[in-house]
């Protein structure tokens, strides 16, 4: 077991954390007040590959694998968790679904644009009345002649406001809750295709979040992505590895909450001392510190599994559990330390606390990880 980074992860992460903080961390509250990541930042992180982290070279991505896309992951948290959040759904989520179901021509034709930063990617599997039990989905798709015609409702759907390309899941059989549905890609400018008002979100305001309606969409027979009834179990694939992403990003946030806690607590005195020097606030900084370390190897075991190939499903929601909480938990705590100008605006750990909220909630809860690794111990009877 080797717990150093490879050397070309080391120059991989002093890259992203330079961009993040010269580029990304002095905007971020700008970016969090108007709802926005400019147009300028996006063709940044697509001139570094960030905005293809997981694509093969060959079709224009950086091929970072999972360990590289969430060491770039954790540094843009740091900074923002929008922007992080905005990767995460078009790197892991829509570009993942291509990578697990596409066909070749599939993937030709969208990864370049995608993974450059040309196009925006979303992943659209929620719907107003299924969240966390996404199977039951009602948005149908029946195919009439050459085309598939798509009517229903998504809901909370990351980049739908931006994206020129949409994966989406609908039901295709009646015949089995979970094996039948499949995936489609759909166009944006596709008529019938609906795109709602952004919603005014707790958090991750940089990143837009909308719901989407589909009124007799048609798309050509070509854009099943993937097999037939297959896109529900396709869409776990994605998820399990999207997980590793908001565990990174999670570890981000958590980080960033401990950095600026320390940074304000050195500066600040009472009582004669700086606040980092009372040892109550010293023993929170420890637990901390310990918790986003722990946090970070789940993180990066579950990314070194996916990358050499092995199923990761338990893994990911370990560390997608794990560092959403801690990291909301550091939030809090941080928020503690600075006092009432950790209330404020000033100090960016209150925009961080109300980013990492959403880590316990986006691709999948933390009630349905707890389901996802109880079930898996229970099968095989406990044993860890
Ligand atoms: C900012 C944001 C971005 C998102 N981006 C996307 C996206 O890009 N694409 C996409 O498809 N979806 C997206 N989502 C949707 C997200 O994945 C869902 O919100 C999430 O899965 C929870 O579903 P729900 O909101 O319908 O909650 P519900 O499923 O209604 O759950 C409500 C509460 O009940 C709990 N609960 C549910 N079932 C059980 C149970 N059996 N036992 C115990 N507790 C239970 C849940 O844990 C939760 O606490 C996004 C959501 C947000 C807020």
């Amino acid at each position: 077991m080797d717990f150093e980074l490879p050397e070309e992860m080391v120059a991989l992460r002093e890259l992203a954390r330079r961009f993040a903080a010269e580029e990304i961390g002095p905007n971020a509250r700008e970016w969090d007040r108007e709802g926005e990541i400019p147009d300028e930042a996006i063709k940044k992180l697509g001139e570094l590959g960030f905005m293809g982290t997981l694509v093969p070279a060959d079709l224009g991505g950086a091929e970072l694998g999972y360990l590289g896309n969430a060491i770039v992951i954790e540094e843009v948290a740091r900074q923002c968790g929008g922007t992080a959040l905005m990767l995460a759904a078009h790197n892991g989520l829509c570009q993942g679904h291509f990578m697990v179901a596409a066909n070749d021509a599939q993937k030709k034709e969208y990864l370049p644009a995608l993974a450059s930063g040309g196009m925006f990617g979303a992943w659209c599997l929620t719907e107003p009345s299924c969240g966390s039990d996404a199977a039951a989905l009602k948005t149908r798709a029946v195919l009439d002649g050459d085309e598939w015609v798509i009517n229903g409702s998504k809901m909370f759907i990351t980049n739908g406001a931006k994206a020129g390309v949409y994966v989406v899941t609908a039901k295709t059989s009646d015949e089995s809750k979970t094996r039948g549905i499949s995936a489609f890609i759909v166009e944006r400018d596709t008529p019938g295709l609906i795109i709602g008002a952004k919603e005014d979100k707790l958090g991750m305001r940089a990143s837009d979040t909308v719901p989407l309606t589909f009124e007799d969409v048609r798309v050509p027979k070509e854009n099943l992505c993937g097999e037939l009834n297959n896109g529900f179990i396709d869409a776990l694939k994605v998820l399990e590895r999207g997980r590793i992403t908001i565990g990174a990003l999670s570890v981000g946030l958590g980080r960033g909450a401990m950095e600026e806690a320390i940074s304000y607590g050195q500066q600040r005195e009472q009582f004669g001392k700086p606040l980092v020097e009372h040892q109550t606030l010293q023993f929170m900084l420890a637990d901390m510190a310990m918790e986003i370390d722990a946090a970070r190897l789940l993180v990066h075991k579950a990314a070194l599994l996916q990358d050499a190939g092995q199923d990761t499903a338990i893994e990911s929601s370990m560390c997608k559990l794990f560092a959403s909480e801690i990291a909301t938990k550091a939030c809090m705590n941080g928020i503690q330390i600075c006092g009432g100008y950790g209330y404020t605006k000033d100090i960016p750990i209150e925009r961080l606390m109300r980013d990492a909220k959403l880590c316990e909630i986006g691709e999948g809860s933390s009630q349905v990880q707890r389901m996802i690794i109880s079930r898996h111990y229970l099968d095989m009877k406990g044993v860890a």
